[in-house]
Parts: C-alpha cells; structure tokens; sequence
C-alpha cells in the first residue's frame, strides 16, 4: 500500500498529547501516512494573524486534502475568527458527521442502546454569522439557506445511511414556522429520500423531535438538520452516549476532508498526561475509513472497543469499583496498542469490510427551471409617531403601480388588522404590492417608490423585493394577516 499524505495539526492545550498517543496508535495498526503537520491556533492568532491559519498550512491542505487536526484555543478578545468556521468553509466541507455510540455497561449512559449518526449542514443557516443592527432597538441576524447546499446535505445523509447499512434517515426542521427556509430543507429531503426506497424516512419538527431523540435515542439512526439545530443536538446526543471525550466527527466536503475530536483543547487539563485521546482516536479512525484503510480503521476500532471494556479509562470516564485502572493519555495509547488484533468480547465488534464504497460527497445540481417575477417590496422603516401617521403618510405616496397592502411589526400584522397590545419595537415592515401582479415589476418602479418614501420624511432601514416563482409566493406573510 502506498502512504497516504495527511496534514496534521497538533492544536492546543491537550491537542499535542492526544495527537501524539493517537498517532502512536495509527502507526503500530500499520496506518499508510505520510503526515505533513502544521502549526494552526493559538500562536498563530497571539503573531498577529487573525484567522489562526498561516499560508503554509493552505497549501499543505491543498496539497493532501485530508485533515487530522487537533482541538486549539481561540484567545479571548476581539478580532480572532473562528479557525474551524474558517476552514470549513475555506474547503467547502459541508457536512458534519457525528456518530455517536453509548457503551454500557463500560461508561455510564442511560441509553445503552444509544447508537445515532448526526448529519449536520455546516455552513449555511444562521451561521453565516450575517447580522445587523438596524435601529437603535432592534438587531437581526440572516438565516440563508440554499437548495445546492441542502441538497448536498441530504444526498449525503443518504449515502452515508447506504454505505454504512443504516436503516433510517430522521430530518428535523421547524417548518411550520419557518416555511421558506426550513420548508425547503423538509421538501428537499422528500424529494431526494423518494431516491433512497431502501431507507426508512421521517421527518419531525425540531422541538418534539430533540425532545424524542433524548428520551429515546434508539428510535433514530442517522439524523440530518440544519446548522444550528445539528450544532446543539449533536452536543447533546454525545453527552448522552456518556462523555463528550469519546466521540469523533468528520467534516466533509466534495473534494476535502477535516477529521477532528468533538471537545476542546480542556486548557486546565494541559501537560499532564491526563486528557481522554478516544474522541481524536475514532476521528482518525474516520480518516482511515477515508482514506480507504478500512482494514486498519477496523484493527484500530476494535482494540480500543476492547481496552474500553478492559475497563483502562482516563479519568474523565473512570469509575471506582467498575473500572480496573486509571490511566494517563499515553498509557491509554500503549493500552490500544497491546490490544491491537483483538476484538471486543462484550461491544458489539465493528466490521468495516473492503468491499464498502465510501459514501458519495460529490453531486452534481440542476437549478430549478422557474418564473422569477418580481410583485412587490417591503420597505422597513422607523417610524417614532403613531401607526395611523404612517399609514396616512405612506398612502399619499404616487406610487404608480404599487399600492400599501399592510404593516407588520416582527412579524405580526398591525394594519390593517391588528391589536393594540403588540409591542412595536424595532422597523415597520410595510407591504407594498403591485397592482397588477401579472405584469410584474421593474426595479425601477421600486427605486422610484423608495424616492417617494424619502421625500415623505420616512426613514427606511432597509428593504426586501418580493418575487414570485412560477406565481408561488416568496415570501412570508405576517402572522395575522
Ligand atoms: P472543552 O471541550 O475543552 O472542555 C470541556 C470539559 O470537558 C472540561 O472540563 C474538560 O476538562 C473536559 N474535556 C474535554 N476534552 C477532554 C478530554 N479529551 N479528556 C478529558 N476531559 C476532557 O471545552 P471548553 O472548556 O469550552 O473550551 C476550551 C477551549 O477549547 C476554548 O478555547 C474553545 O474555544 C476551544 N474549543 C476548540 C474546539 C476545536 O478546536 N474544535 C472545539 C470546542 C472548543
């Protein structure tokens, strides 16, 4: 077999001794590697770059395409960008794939059936970290999510449940809120799941759905949600698995890949030998699966299943009286070591045959053919006086083909309907739409509408074009309306 070139940062805080111990491990179960390290966090920011990654380190990821990177430290203080977001989205690595095991009765979880894959969007949604301050009492944040990037998503939850024989895929949205957005990423997963006859399907609202995974995680098997959803449930379903130090994820994306633990750099548990390796371990078990060294990935699965139920654990999982001895993150990895070419005895062994294809990560996308007509537009404005004054001076506005058709505050209608105990805070949304809305409009007649709302002394904040796309609706109505 020839090796395999992999970038590998060692991180921060306990990242350079569970680096070393899992790499120690990769080499004894005969790992074909040919690693490239790097520097990336800490004092890469404090010498004054702000994104913790040096130009060296771009070209030997270009180079590999493969990333072992351990946990580092972001410094406190202003001005430092997230590395991970940087990287992730510098490589295009779309998808984060999170499985998560429990192993009772060798670390306690109250699940012991607990076995659930979290596939999680990993650059859209509100993590595009897009936010505004629009008044001096309201602030926003944008929520974009796009049908190539869900579809991508979703195909590879697909194809990771058909490669790995998983049973069933479980969408979690919260689309009967957030209809457009999140509507999208529901249909998408119906429409690409009609591809996948084989797979079990089903879908549940966020908020039940996180409230059932909890409770009862064996009714799931591999989950996919959007960004922020996937971020917080998958801390969740690893803590219920029984520790955030055991699991690994990977970071996948058409062309490159990141492998990491799911925890921190823990700074407090730094230079003492003490930090759990495991989560660093089944990522680069991950890497192997990757890579294609599925013989090596299963030798080194296994023996650590096996070391884990010899009850050798790092503190952060001994228990006195169930385990057999406590270890620090080196003897963990020599423990791993000697165990290599044994198989659990109680674990359920893994079996990564040779004959499994990788999942696919690359689609090719077709844009939807549609009629994009533009309708109306929504002119945000501040407005300090009464809502009566607004609506008086905004219908005196000549607009030619535009006509007022509502007012709504954060969302709720209030005009023409509307209480008077909803709370006005922040920019009006008003409504203006065409009068005839088979003709559509040009941007002119909406930069022309703007001019008159200038003139009348209204502030606008900003505004929304309203399109339909073939003559359905693409935007939200008020809630009242
Ligand atoms: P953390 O995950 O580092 O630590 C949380 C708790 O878990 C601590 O009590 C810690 O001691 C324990 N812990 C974590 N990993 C462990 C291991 N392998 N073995 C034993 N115990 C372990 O989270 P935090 O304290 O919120 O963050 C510390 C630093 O890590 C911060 O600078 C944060 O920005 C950074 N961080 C980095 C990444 C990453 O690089 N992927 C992810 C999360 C946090």
């Amino acid at each position: 077999m020839s090796k395999v070139p992999v970038t590998v940062a060692y991180g921060d805080g306990i990242g350079p001794e569970i680096m070393a111990a899992t790499l120690a491990v990769l080499e004894a179960a005969g790992a074909e590697l040919e690693v490239e390290t790097i520097e990336i966090g800490r004092e890469v920011y404090l010498r004054g770059n702000a994104s913790g990654i040096e130009p060296e380190a771009w070209e030997s990821l270009r180079r590999t395409k493969v990333f072992l990177k351990a946990p580092i430290t972001t410094p406190q203080g202003g001005g430092y960008k997230s590395l991970n977001v940087t990287v992730r989205k510098a490589l295009g690595l779309y998808a984060n794939i999170r499985p998560c095991v429990s192993y009772v009765p060798f670390v306690e979880s109250k699940h012991p059936d607990l076995d659930v894959v979290i596939v999680r969007e990993n650059e859209e949604d509100l993590y595009g970290g897009i936010e505004y301050r629009q008044t001096g009492d309201s602030y926003q944040c944008l929520k974009i999510m796009t049908r190539p990037g869900t579809e991508r998503l979703i195909r590879y939850g697909f194809e990771y449940a058909r490669s790995y024989r998983r049973k069933k895929v479980t969408c979690f949205t919260k689309d009967n809120i957030m209809k457009l957005t999140d509507g999208m990423f529901h249909r998408v997963f119906e429409e690409v799941g009609a591809e996948y006859p084989e797979i079990e399907k089903e879908h549940w609202i966020v908020d039940i759905g996180a409230a059932k995974l909890a409770d009862t995680p064996q009714a799931f098997d591999v989950v996919v949600l959007p960004n922020l959803y996937g971020d917080i449930l998958s801390d969740v379903v690893a803590q219920l698995a029984g520790s955030v130090g055991l699991a690994g994820s990977s970071n996948i994306g058409a062309e490159y890949a990141m492998f990491e633990a799911i925890h921190g750099s823990a700074p407090r548990r730094a230079g003492q030998n003490l930090a759990n390796p495991s989560g660093l371990l089944l990522a680069a078990v991950q890497m192997l699966l990757h890579i294609r060294q599925r013989g090596v990935a299963e030798r080194v699965h296994n023996a650590w299943l096996r070391t884990l139920e010899e009850g050798i654990h790092t503190y952060d999982i001994f228990r006195e009286g169930k385990s057999r001895q406590k270890v620090g993150t080196k003897e963990f990895g020599q423990a791993v070591i000697a165990n290599l070419g044994k198989t659990p005895q109680t674990l359920k062994p893994v079996h990564y045959g040779e004959e499994t294809e990788n999942p696919r990560s690359s689609f090719p996308y077709r844009p939807p053919e549609e009629r994009k007509v533009l309708v109306g537009v929504d002119v945000f404005v501040e407005f300090p006086g009464r809502i009566d004054d607004l609506v008086a001076r905004l219908r005196q506005i000549g607009a030619e083909r535009l006509d007022l058709q509502s007012i709504a505050n954060r969302g709720m209608s209030v005009w023409p309907f509307g209480l008077g105990e909803t709370l006005l805070a922040g920019p009006f949304q008003c409504r203006f739409l065409a009068k005839d809305a088979s003709l559509g409009l040009s941007q002119r007649a909406i930069v022309e509408l703007l001019g008159a709302v200038e003139a009348a002394g209204i502030e606008f904040t900003k505004t929304e074009l309203l399109y339909t796309f073939n003559g359905v609706e693409g935007f939200s109505r008020s809630q009242g309306a």
